[in-house]
This record gives C-alpha cells, structure tokens and sequence, in this order.
C-alpha cells in the first residue's frame, strides 16, 4: 500500500464542472472546523442564507444548501412535491431531462414527457400543448440551462404557463445560477436547486434550493410521507429554522459551507448583474476564436448558454484524443459530448472565474495547436486574433 499524501495536478477547468476554484474559497475551506451548533457557526449560516437568496433573486425563506450535491437538490424537489399518483409535466430536451423522469417515477408520480430535439431549448409550445392535455398534472419541470448541450430554455415563459394552469414549477438551475439571468421571484419559480461547483467557482458539495410558499404548502398538504429520510423537507426545516431552536438533523460539512460563504461573498462583492455581464462578454471572444477556427455552435445564437459552448468536433477528427492531448500538454480540461452527442461535439465551458480574457486565450491557442498538429480541418493561426479583435469591439 502507498501511503503518501494526494498532490493533484494544477489544471484550467472549462468542462461543464466543476469548473476553477477561487483561491480565496480554497483558503475558507481550511479555516478551523467548529461544531455545527456553535452559535458562530449560526451566524454564518444566517448569512449564508441570505447571500443565496441575493444569489437567486428571492425573498424565500426556505432558501438554503443542501448537504449534498446538485443531483440530492434535484432529488430533493421531487420527493418532496411529488406524491404517489401525481401526474408530473417533464421536459426534456437533453441528459438532465431524463433524470428528471427517473425522480419522478421513483416518487410514485407519472411523468408526462414533452420532448425537444437536443441542443434546441423547451418549446413553450409544446408545453402549453400538454398542459391543456394534462389539466390534472401538479408539477411542470424542466432545466432551464441544459449542461449537456449549451441550450437554455425560457424558464420565464414556461413559469408564466405553469401558473396560467395551476402548476408548480420545477426548476432545474445548477449550471444558470451566477452564470446567466436567474430571477426566481419576479418569474415565480416554486422549487429551484443548483449546485456549487459550476458558476459560483465553489468546491462541489453541496446543493443551493430556494422553494416558494406555495411550494412549502403543498409538502405540508402531502397525505403520505416523503419516502426519503435525508430530504424530507420537513425534518430538514428544524434544522434550518433560525431563532436558537436548531436541533440536530444531520452533521453539517462545515468547512464545505465556509467555502460556499466565501464564494458568495465573491459573487456579492462583483454584483450579480456583472457576473451575468462578465460570462456574456467572454463567451462572445470564445465564440468569434471558435467560429474563426471554423468550428460551429450545437445551438442557435439566441438560445446559447453562455457558460457551456457546445462545439461540433470538425469531420474525422478523433475528439478524444484531442481532449488527452489538452490535458497531457495544457493541462487544461474540455468536455466530451454525453448521451446522443458523445463523439460529436465538445463542451467548453466558461463557468465563474474561469470566464476570463486569460482562459479564452489559452482555450483558443492550445485547441488552435492541437488541431493544426493534427492536420485538421481547420483554419490555423487565426482564433486567438479574432478574440482579442471582439475583446476590443
Ligand atoms: C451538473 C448538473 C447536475 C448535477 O449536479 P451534481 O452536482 O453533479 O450532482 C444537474 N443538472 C444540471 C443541469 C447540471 O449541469
């Protein structure tokens, strides 16, 4: 048995998560572990709160992280407002969407799928279509940035339909918080979780969710118990609820919520609107380098993440072994396609500190040198120009 300490590699994280670590979160998380009731610990997590609620644009107050990561806030949302038989509108329009019907058909519920080619976002169509069809369905869920392809979906207009026929939403918002627009209360979002290690630049670990009162009253309505211990709501609120009266749910990850304390303060201290602005303005120089290199987008312009640029792998080019060559000479990593796109495209992703005129850079030239080595169809020499060129638009 080796028994020697673990130093990883330093790399450039631009997959689709997790993405760079701020430094200043590194740091938090080794500051000394305190017990979880310690009433300075109290006081963080009071804070803590509050800057997610700036995070997603609420005043709910169930809003907090979950001690588990962005799958257990999802999983976490349809336990909780799905009871056996309920019907349960999904969209799906890449890997996210699916998994979202497993949670639901675990939780006894039915999910009525409404299907959208991947890489296209939700169409509100369609799902006005199934929300007539359906007047008894509960939930309408969807993702509203869809990691696996790049596309985002109009989660104000799918809210606003929901409402129009007496459904909650479910919002899938792990890869959009901190990265894109994301404002839970002026669009009504009832049950939105994402994650910590996609825009916020935080370690992974943990799971952000906000839940509406109309939410909380349907979980306190259920006439049968929430099947999972860990997430039912309404054990975990004893904990939560400020005043002194915490009593022990679970253990915390202490360190871990430091490291997401300080990730929001970062978020705080730039301004969520210029956090928004900043992934915009530096997706746009990937974008002009991509389109230079002669490479081209999976989704349409006016649905594009910026955070997750999904790139369609130039003909006869071995995708993977690019990626290893990235990672072996650059130290960089770049993700692969999932699900129907594995092999076709790659996802370069711009998320938290790592949208940055630095990493847009070294992204271009070392993917521009790694295909030119290969003699791929490309056009070499020319993406690195064209970015600094939309830098100074
Ligand atoms: C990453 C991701 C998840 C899952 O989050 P984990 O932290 O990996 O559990 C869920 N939904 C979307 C859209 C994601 O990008």
């Amino acid at each position: 048995m080796r028994a020697m300490s673990f130093h990883p590699p330093q790399r450039t994280l631009m997959g689709p998560g997790p993405s760079d670590v701020y430094p200043r979160v590194l740091e938090a998380m080794s500051r000394p572990t305190i017990g979880h009731l310690d009433p300075v610990f109290v006081v963080m997590m009071d804070e803590l709160k509050e800057l997610l609620r700036y995070a997603f644009q609420t005043r709910n107050a169930l809003t907090m992280p979950v001690s588990a990561p962005g799958s257990a806030g999802m999983e976490m949302a349809f336990v909780n407002l799905v009871e056996p038989g309920d019907k349960i509108i999904v969209c799906q329009n890449g890997v996210f969407g699916g998994r979202m019907q497993e949670n639901v058909e675990r939780a006894g519920g039915v999910a009525v799928m409404v299907d959208d080619a991947w890489g296209e976002p939700v169409d509100p169509l369609k799902v006005e279509d199934a929300l007539k069809a359906h007047p008894d369905a509960k939930v309408l869920a969807f993702v509203h940035a869809e990691t696996s392809t790049g596309a985002q979906s109009d989660a104000k207009t799918l809210a606003e339909l929901a409402q129009r026929h007496g459904c909650l939403t479910i919002v899938d918002a792990v890869t959009s918080l901190g990265g894109t627009p994301l404002l839970v209360d002026d669009w009504g979002l009832d049950a939105v979780y994402s994650g910590t290690q996609k825009c916020l630049s935080c370690v992974p670990g943990l799971s952000p969710v906000t839940f509406s009162e109309r939410a909380l009253e349907r979980v306190k309505a259920r006439k049968t118990k929430v099947q999972s211990w860990f997430l039912d709501l309404t054990l975990v609120l004893g904990y939560w609820a400020g005043g002194g009266k915490r009593t022990y749910h679970h253990t915390a990850p202490i360190n871990t919520l430091y490291a997401l304390h300080e990730a929001l303060v970062v978020l705080r201290e730039e301004g969520i609107e210029n956090a928004w602005a900043r992934h915009r303005r530096h997706h746009e120089a990937l974008r002009a380098g991509f389109e230079a290199l002669g490479l081209s987008f999976v989704v349409k312009p006016e649905a594009r993440l910026p955070q997750l640029n999904a790139i369609r792998v130039p003909e006869g080019v071995d995708e993977a072994a690019v990626r290893t060559r990235l990672l072996n000479e650059y130290s960089l990593e770049i993700g692969a396609g999932l699900g129907v796109m594995a092999g076709k495209i790659w996802r370069v992703g711009l998320m938290g500190c790592a949208a940055s005129q630095r990493n847009v850079l070294f992204c271009l030239g070392a993917l521009d040198a790694v295909l030119t080595d290969m003699r791929a169809p490309i056009q070499s020499g020319v993406a690195v120009g064209a970015a600094m060129a939309a830098y100074s638009a």
